[in-house]
């Protein structure tokens, strides 16, 4: 089996080694920082806020978050061609070994509010989704990548509105540009017509016309199937630069394989559930993460983050992908290390079909450790996946 991450790569100790016992002193926890039980001593304050200065992030924090499209190390030089994902074929209409998980009888609705085009630090376009549903008050997300894959309740008319406000809510073809009158491609074809030239900017290629002809959702092909990745909202680890999960480099590498025409011609979605902590929310995560600074074990602290699957959540991304049209026999190829995810995306009665998983390794078992999250707390939590992830790759 060809490119297996290294388990016993310098950033990944191999599970249970005895590991040199770090031996602490109180100089190493910030005792010493005389802001805490000297905030009203302005000399003291002072110096506090020198030494705070002095003390910026390493500049690995202070990068950006987002993976550029060519990760050094990633690649070599000598090839410049993307390296296509790890897909494992998968078909749960005939395997009995895996309990099917608790799923809701029925899928929720959802409808899709507003999407907009959003360019991003990568280079690349995104288009964001808004979704309401019927089961809670969240805005959950879909992230598009390509212009194959359309929202059906976006694009359905809604009663009384103008071609402004369809252009307004995102339900239009092609692309906008100052001027534009029309939602659709066959009045702007007409227009066209009688004004050649309207517009000069490629905003309207003869490709897009005719591969979204009429107002109707072009199909996915079945020959590329696209990828898909469930991703749970991480504000630690999206935003403020968290070493403690890899969930920022996840969702970082997803966009990039999606984003690549050449791993993924037909585009891809992520769908971004609102579900901090796996829903218990940012300050259970809190109390979590000072538990383990407290010496829990990571098992026992992580007790606290992995609440049973959240059936309702499973409903939601579904439903959310048959709306994106990625439901049916088409298929998909979902992004996810984690086997039980592939039943719970497909639905209660398999309304979505997943045909391959597609691996995510982290950056830095993939690199040797010269790339991706370097931290202690990092290789804790990413250690209680090991046993799923090996799991995975023996099943290949
Ligand atoms: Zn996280």
């Amino acid at each position: 089996m060809p490119d297996l991450p290294a388990h016993s790569s310098p950033a990944f100790p191999p599970l249970h080694s005895p590991r040199p016992e770090h031996s602490h002193h109180l100089d190493d926890y910030g005792f010493d920082d005389d802001s805490i039980s000297h905030a009203q001593d302005d000399s003291t304050t002072q110096h506090a806020q020198d030494r705070r200065t002095s003390q910026a992030p390493p500049p690995s924090l202070l990068s950006p978050a987002f993976t550029p499209p060519a990760t050094p190390g990633t690649f070599t030089p000598s090839d410049p061609r993307p390296r296509p994902p790890r897909s494992v074929p998968v078909d749960t209409s005939r395997s009995t070994d895996t309990p099917r998980p608790e799923l809701l009888e029925e899928l929720p609705i959802v409808e899709c509010e507003v999407r907009a085009r959003i360019p991003t630090t990568t280079g690349h376009e995104m288009w964001l989704h808004v979704y309401r549903n019927n089961v809670d008050t969240k805005e959950h997300l879909a992230i598009v990548f390509g212009t194959n894959i359309r929202s059906r309740s976006l694009d359905r008319e809604r009663e009384g509105e103008t071609e402004l406000d369809r252009m307004t809510r995102g339900a239009y073809v092609g692309r906008l540009y100052p001027g534009r009158t029309h939602s659709r491609v066959t009045q702007l074809k007409k227009e066209e017509a009688v004004m050649p030239k309207a517009h000069s900017d490629g905003s309207l290629t003869p490709s897009s016309a005719s591969s979204e002809a009429g107002d109707t959702a072009s199909e996915v092909g079945d020959s590329q199937m696209p990828l898909v990745r469930i991703h749970s909202e991480c504000y630690t680890g999206e935003t403020v630069w968290s070493a403690r999960c890899d969930c920022g480099e996840q969702l970082d590498e997803a966009a990039r394989l999606m984003s690549n025409p050449a791993i993924s011609p037909s585009g891809g979605a992520i769908i971004y559930l609102r579900q901090e902590g796996r829903g218990i929310g940012l300050g259970e995560k809190l109390k979590a993460y000072n538990l383990q600074d407290l010496g829990n074990d990571t098992y026992e602290a992580n007790v606290l983050l992995r609440h049973p699957a959240d059936a309702r959540s499973y409903g939601l991304a579904t439903s959310m992908l048959v709306d994106l049209g990625l439901g049916g026999e088409s298929g998909i190829r979902l992004l996810t290390n984690n086997p039980d995810k592939v039943r719970a995306v497909e639905g209660p009665g398999r309304e979505v079909v997943v045909k391959e998983r597609v691996a995510m390794v982290p950056l830095a078992w993939k690199t040797g450790g010269k790339a991706g999250i370097k931290s202690e707390e990092v290789e804790k939590y990413l250690s209680t996946k090991i046993e799923k992830f090996k799991h995975m790759l023996t099943q290949q």
